[in-house]
């Protein structure tokens, strides 16, 4: 089904803004490890950092649809910046207009959504991944306030951020049988909380210019008025929030699938060997028709997931499966992008080379594929 005109102008509005501030400049960002402030207010103030939430709140009144339109276009444009804005818009902001009262929504949710604050999710511990009910980071509480201790993750935003939510035991893993899933309480962060401490960066293969953090809470007292719903919500908060997420990891992978594509195919025409451009070579010209076909599977995938999303039908499935395949299909793509170049593919002069290193991770984040498949595999149970 083709975009509506509504979703096709936020689509122009967007990639002119990609096209102008954001591609020219990312190979620099990936080199520099340089963290993109200015083009996100940019982005922000095109409605880019709460498109799902509704104006009232001040969030851009759009769609999950337009959130797809939107990653895929920053995506193309780079990686990194992508995965900031996806993390702001899902779980951030999705779950606070999901869980949030009145007063967390106005304190917190209406400034993430106009981009005067950035969000980030803790959920992932060292030793808590794909098993998410295996968080033991702890939340006691004391008289009015709770007191965090634990260490997060690989948390996207964890130095950058204004403020994060963060899942953390309210009950105690092994205080009965079941309070493994039902002792996980969400809790509103800011990240300038005395013992909110960024304990290190990691050194990534790609999307350098997306902050990685491992957080350690250090007796990080929090007031009671930001705990989200009740305690014991705090998996089922998690989780919610990760089904709009997957529909933003796989307009990621897309959009630098297309970048990766659209490289190839006018290096094709440009390239010659024996005696014509490479494009027209069949091998070459079959290479980039699957790499279309592929990219646009996904897309339809993805419309798909987040149409049914958009009118409140259960998608779990579908965002599911739109994640793994854009995913995975995405690696893929970016591969035989690579080796459309030939030996220019493998070095930096052109983007491709840093386009294969940033989309690696949109098969692990959000649920790695294997975890999509479990999801999956429930669903057809
Ligand atoms: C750049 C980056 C940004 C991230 N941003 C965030 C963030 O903002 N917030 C956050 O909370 N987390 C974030 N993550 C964490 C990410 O969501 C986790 O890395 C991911 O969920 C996998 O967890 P893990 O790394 O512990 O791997 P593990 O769970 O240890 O998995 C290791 C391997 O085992 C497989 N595996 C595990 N269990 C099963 C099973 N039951 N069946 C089959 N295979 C299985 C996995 O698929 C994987 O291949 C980020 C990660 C990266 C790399």
């Amino acid at each position: 089904m083709p975009l509506s005109e509504d979703h096709r102008a936020v689509q122009d509005t967007v990639r002119a803004y990609v096209q102008d501030k954001i591609s020219p400049n990312a190979a620099r960002w990936d080199r520099e490890h340089h963290f993109p402030a200015a083009e996100l207010k940019g982005l922000a103030a095109l409605g880019c950092y709460g498109v799902a939430v509704p104006n009232e709140w001040d969030g851009a009144g759009l769609d999950y649809l337009a959130l797809a339109v939107i990653l895929e276009e920053i995506a193309a444009g780079d990686g990194g910046t992508s995965t900031i804005v996806s993390v702001n818009n899902c779980p951030v902001c999705s779950i606070l207009m999901a869980w949030g009262s009145a007063a967390q929504k106005e304190q917190w949710l209406m400034p993430l959504a106009r981009g005067d604050l950035l969000g980030a999710f803790c959920l992932t511990e060292p030793h808590a991944g794909s098993q998410a009910d295996a968080v033991t980071t702890s939340a006691v509480k004391r008289g009015d306030e709770y007191l965090l201790n634990g260490v997060k993750q690989f948390v996207t935003s964890g130095k950058n951020a204004n403020v994060a939510i963060v899942m953390a035991r309210t009950a105690a893993k092994d205080s009965d049988k079941s309070a493994g899933k039902r002792g996980i309480s969400a809790f509103i962060v800011p990240t300038d909380a005395p013992g909110y401490q960024v304990a290190r960066l990691e050194h990534k293969l790609g999307q350098h210019s997306s902050d990685t953090a491992q957080i350690r809470f250090d007796n990080c007292r929090i007031p009671q008025a930001n705990l989200l719903a009740d305690e014991g919500m705090g998996l089922k908060i998690a989780l919610s929030g990760l089904e709009g997420g997957r529909i933003g990891i796989a307009a990621q992978s897309i959009g630098m699938a297309r970048a990766a594509f659209d490289a190839a195919l006018a290096y094709s025409k440009e390239r010659v060997a024996f005696a014509k451009p490479i494009f027209e070579h069949q091998a070459v010209q079959f290479r980039l028709a699957e790499m279309a076909t592929q990219i646009e599977a996904a897309r339809q995938l993805l419309h798909h997931a987040a149409r049914l999303k958009d009118a409140g039908q259960p998608c779990l499935k579908e965002a599911a499966m739109a994640k793994l395949f854009a995913s995975e299909m995405a690696e893929r793509v970016c591969s035989a992008a690579l080796q459309t170049f030939g030996g220019y593919g493998y070095v930096s002069d052109f983007p491709v080379e840093r386009i294969v290193r940033d989309v690696r991770v949109c098969q692990i984040y959000e649920g790695t594929s294997d975890v999509q498949k479990i999801l999956i595999g429930r669903a057809l149970a």
